[in-house]
């Protein structure tokens, strides 16, 4: 059964005013990110070096959390792009209809519950091989 159209413009209005929250705090952390970049590369001396180190690392912060602001941004227009084809309240994997009160918490959700663990399990071995990846740099310093 199709969602209703009121239900549908009510989402659709929700997940515009995130989108443009989040494309605002998106683009002030690349704002920071280049400040510290150009920060970074104006200093010559290795003194100056130690006294940015502490800039590198928000740095590298600041790009970690545009990175998942953008992951976000890009659920949120892959949701709008559902509401315009349709499909909006269905999940992508099995096409059943997302629950609303899951719609409520997130609606940019794509996947219902059943398939969100699937997929968080996926997300889980992906995570495990990262681990490998620590254990190896690990046994080399040893070395
Ligand atoms: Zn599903």
């Amino acid at each position: 059964m199709p969602m209703a159209k009121e239900e549908v413009a009510k989402y659709r209005e929700i997940l515009m005013d995130k989108r443009e929250a989040l494309m605002g705090q998106v683009e002030s952390l690349v704002q920071d990110a280049q400040r510290s970049t150009e920060a970074t590369e104006t200093s010559k001396s290795p003194l100056d070096a130690v006294e940015n180190a502490s800039d590198t690392y928000e740095q590298d912060f600041a790009f970690i959390a545009m990175e998942s602001e953008e992951v976000l941004l890009r659920k949120i227009e892959n949701a709008l792009r559902r509401i315009r084809e349709g499909t909006f309240g269905e999940c992508e994997e099995c096409g059943d209809p997302i629950k609303p009160e899951r719609l409520e918490a997130l609606p940019f959700a794509n996947l219902c519950v059943k398939c969100q663990v699937l997929e968080e399990r996926g997300l889980r071995r992906n995570r495990d091989e990262d681990f490998a990846v620590l254990e190896d740099a690990d046994a080399e310093e040893e070395v």
